[in-house]
């Protein structure tokens, strides 16, 4: 197993500060609702901090006033606590960086911003959208990069002052250096990139407000963060990073370069990248269908890593104690959602039965329930509960199948009559009713024989003479065990619903 001191975490990659614990950072931009993606890179960095016994910090992006908002922020935290991650410095925990919002982190970048200016590392670029695009376009057409072209690398004085006369106010442009950048990934090995594949580029908006291109190092670079573990999409701002690091670095202002490790990209429907707006990535919605939260962590864990090749089940224990950035493969995963489903209902399998009844009450009551609340009855809950945790692959699924416990009637399901109530039904139904009537309620057992002896007498297997049975007291063809629930929802009950069903097939 990798320790902190292990060759892979070490290996040298322009590292100018002395070696340091594991410090690592999960960074969202507070925008939107979380998504799967966001939940897969929080695991990863989690579970590579625990690995290591290192820092996860947690850092809130939130430098982009038109996107971000507080009710995002805010279902970021949420996220995170259900999920069940800590974090030793952040919002709500502190830390020796703090403030960890970066809207209160303003005059730290000012300051870099200048620092950078005043070294040469950066400079003011004046050209306008329309001029970029011009430029592009004719760049394009010659077959040449059609990236930044270096325009405003070396003004003169007068044309500064020609362009500042001109009321044109400018950006901050950052001065990637005329040389490849190499480094090792810790997922995909090593990469090159070569300078006409990264041009300068913007740091400060002309209104003075810094990008992400500037405050995401800057922060990494201040909080001492040792590793990066973020997605592919970000691979293309890693070269930029680096030469910004090593500029950061001769002005004293950071110690080291980080190790960067950029984890696979998420593929949905269609083979098609998963979008944060695709209904499917929505983390919402998994909360909402009743999705565990340790299942879910262990099917996203599956999205670029695995415990092992014969063992898809796991504890978020066991991830931690095996986690290894080096094991992460750097092909796309795909998302399959029946798998994730049927993992959840492994973990729903693993939880202790009380557990289980708890995790369970959300469903058990409005919006979901269908019940009146006085209706709910706990023991019967609980009597049921073990039967159902034997079969749920969501917990939402309760709801459906235990309605008729505490329904006044069965609900009325069309299709679920049609397909139970054939010719003869009335005539089973009317033996099952004298066969249990007869039968010892204490017993799941006897009620079995009684409709096992129902559909002896009228020339059906137990699984035929049981589904009008059961049609008729829980109004669906499919569900729990039914003799347990026949003993469980009582005689009485029982009785009147066949009788109300015999009714209704007579009428
Ligand atoms: N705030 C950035 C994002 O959410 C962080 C990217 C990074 O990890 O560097 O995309
Ligand atoms: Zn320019």
């Amino acid at each position: 197993m990798a320790s902190a001191s292990s060759p892979k975490l070490s290996a040298p990659l322009e590292q100018g500060g002395p070696p340091s614990a594991v410090r690592v950072r999960f960074c969202p931009s507070p925008t939107g609702n979380p998504h799967v993606g966001l939940v897969r890179t929080a695991l990863f960095n989690w579970a590579f901090a625990r690995h290591h016994q290192g820092t996860l910090v947690f850092r809130i992006e939130d430098t982009d006033a038109a996107r971000d908002s507080e009710e995002s922020y805010n279902q970021l935290l949420d996220a995170m606590r259900w999920l069940g991650f800590d974090w030793d410095e952040g919002p709500e925990v502190g830390g020796p960086h703090a403030p960890y919002r970066q809207s209160q982190r303003m005059d730290i970048y000012r300051d870099v911003a200048r620092k950078l200016l005043d070294g040469g590392y950066a400079y003011h670029c004046y050209c306008s959208q329309e001029e970029l695009d011009t430029r592009r376009e004719a760049a394009r057409a010659a077959g040449r990069p059609s990236g930044y072209d270096g325009h405003c690398r070396d003004l003169s004085a007068e044309q500064v002052e020609q362009y500042q006369a001109q009321g044109r106010e400018p950006i901050v442009r950052f001065r990637m250096p005329d040389e490849a950048i190499t480094f090792t990934d810790l997922v995909r090995g090593e990469l090159t990139f070569t300078p006409e594949n990264v041009p300068d580029y913007g740091i400060v908006r002309a209104n003075g407000a810094p990008l992400y291109t500037l405050v995401n190092p800057v922060d990494d670079a201040l909080m001492e963060i040792t590793h990066v573990l973020r997605g592919e999409d970000l691979l293309s701002s890693t070269p930029r990073q680096i030469a910004l690091y090593k500029a950061l670095i001769e002005l004293g202002v950071a110690q080291r370069v980080p190790e960067f490790g950029h984890l696979p990209y998420v593929m949905g429907e269609g083979n098609k990248k998963l979008s944060k707006r695709d209904p499917q990535s929505s983390l919402n919605l998994y909360r909402e269908q009743g999705f565990l939260p340790e299942g879910l962590l262990n099917y996203l864990s599956l999205l670029g890593w695995s415990l092992s090749a014969d063992q898809d089940i796991f504890t978020i224990e066991e991830m931690v104690r095996a986690f290894d950035i080096s094991d992460v493969n750097p092909n796309p995963a795909r998302f399959d959602l029946k798998k994730c489903e049927a993992i959840n209902g492994d973990h729903i399998r693993m939880l202790d039965v009380k557990e289980f009844a708890e995790r369970c009450r959300p469903w058990l009551k409005a919006p979901f329930a269908p019940w009146a609340p006085e209706d709910f009855d706990e023991a019967k809950w609980q009597a049921i509960a073990p039967h159902a945790q034997t079969r749920l692959k969501v917990l939402s699924e309760i709801t459906a199948n235990v309605d008729f416990l505490f329904l006044p009637e069965p609900v009325e399901d069309e299709a679920s009559w049609a397909k139970a109530m054939k010719e003869g039904s009335d005539a089973l139904l009317r033996t099952a009713r004298e066969k249990l009537q007869a039968a010892d309620w204490s017993s799941a057992e006897s009620l079995k024989e009684a409709v096992l002896a129902a559909g002896e007498a009228h020339g059906l297997k137990l699984g035929k003479a049981q589904a009008p049975v059961r049609v008729a007291v829980t109004g669906r063809t499919v569900g729990l065990p039914l003799f347990e629930s026949l003993e469980i929802l009582g005689k009485d009950k029982t009785l009147a619903r066949i009788d109300a069903a015999l009714a209704k097939l007579t009428a």
